[in-house]
C-alpha cells in the first residue's frame, strides 16, 4: 500500500494487511444515495473497499441537504451519484467509483447484484427494498439493510446463505413502520448513525467477521437514547428464501 491512510486499520487484529486486502478486493453495490447512503459510502470509500457502485435516479433537492452529508448547496439540481462520485473519489482517489443513474429493471438489478460482494439498502421506497431483496436472495447475497424514520432507526444484516431468513420474511408485503421519510419527517443525525452502522457491518461481512447481529434486528429509539434486539425467524412460507 506504501502509504499511512489504513495505519488505523492495520493495527487492528481484526483488519490487519489481509483483512485491508479483503476490502481492497470487494465490491459494494449502494441502493439509495440518501441520508443512510451518504455517510455509508463516505466510511466504505475512506476505509478502502475496492469498487463501490452507486445506484440512484435522483437529483439532489434543496430538502436533502439537511442530512445527506455528500452534498452541499451548490449541488441542488445535480443528480446525487455523479456529486457523491467525485466526492469520493477526492477522498479516496485508489477506489474505483460506478455511477448507476437508473430505476432498475429486476433483471438489471440481478445483474448488478450477481456482481457484488455485498448490497447496503438505505433506501425509503419500499417496492424498492423487495426487489433488492428478491435479487440478492437470488443471487445469494449479503444485504445490509438500514431504516431511519422519526428519532427511530433501524439495522439488519441478511446473510442469504442457506435457509433464510430474508428481508421479506420480516417486513412481508408492506412495511408501515418505514412509511415514507417525506410525510413522517426524521431527526438529521439519526440517519448518520444508521448509515454508520450499515458500513461498520459492511466491513465485517467482507473480511469475514462474525457479526452478532446475525438474524437480528436492531432498533434505536434515539428519543429515549435506547437500543434493543428482536430475533429473526425464517418464515416457512417465505416465498423467497423458503423455496
Ligand atoms: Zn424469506
Amino acid at each position: 500500500m506504501g502509504s499511512t491512510r489504513y495505519s488505523r486499520h492495520l493495527a487492528l487484529p481484526e483488519v490487519g494487511e489481509d483483512g485491508q486486502a479483503q476490502l481492497a478486493l470487494a465490491r459494494a453495490f449502494i441502493v439509495g444515495l440518501g441520508g443512510l447512503g451518504c455517510p455509508a459510502v463516505q466510511y466504505l470509500a475512506a476505509s478502502g473497499v475496492g469498487c463501490l457502485v452507486l445506484n440512484d435516479f435522483d437529483r439532489i433537492d434543496e430538502s436533502n441537504l439537511a442530512r445527506q452529508i455528500l452534498y452541499r448547496a451548490e449541488d441542488v439540481g445535480k443528480l446525487k451519484v455523479e456529486v457523491a462520485r467525485d466526492r469520493l473519489l477526492a477522498l479516496n482517489p485508489s477506489v474505483v467509483i460506478e455511477c448507476v443513474p437508473q430505476r432498475l429493471s429486476p433483471e438489471a438489478l440481478e445483474a448488478h447484484i450477481a456482481q457484488a460482494s455485498v448490497v447496503l439498502d438505505g433506501t425509503d421506497s419500499f417496492a424498492t427494498r423487495l426487489a433488492v431483496n428478491e435479487a440478492c436472495v437470488k443471487m445469494g447475497v449479503p444485504l445490509v439493510s438500514g431504516a431511519a424514520v422519526r428519532l427511530e432507526g433501524q439495522l439488519a444484516v441478511f446473510t442469504n446463505k442457506g435457509k433464510g431468513p430474508c428481508y421479506r420474511c420480516i417486513y412481508g408485503d408492506e412495511d408501515e413502520w418505514l412509511g415514507n421519510c417525506e410525510g413522517s419527517g426524521v431527526l438529521s443525525p439519526v440517519t448518520g448513525v444508521v448509515g454508520a452502522l450499515m458500513a461498520v457491518e459492511t466491513l465485517k461481512l467482507l473480511m469475514g467477521i462474525e457479526s452478532g447481529l446475525k438474524n437480528q434486528l436492531l432498533l434505536w429509539d434515539a428519543a429515549i437514547g435506547r437500543w434493543r434486539e428482536v430475533g429473526l425467524r425464517s418464515k416457512s412460507d417465505c416465498p423467497l428464501c423458503q423455496a
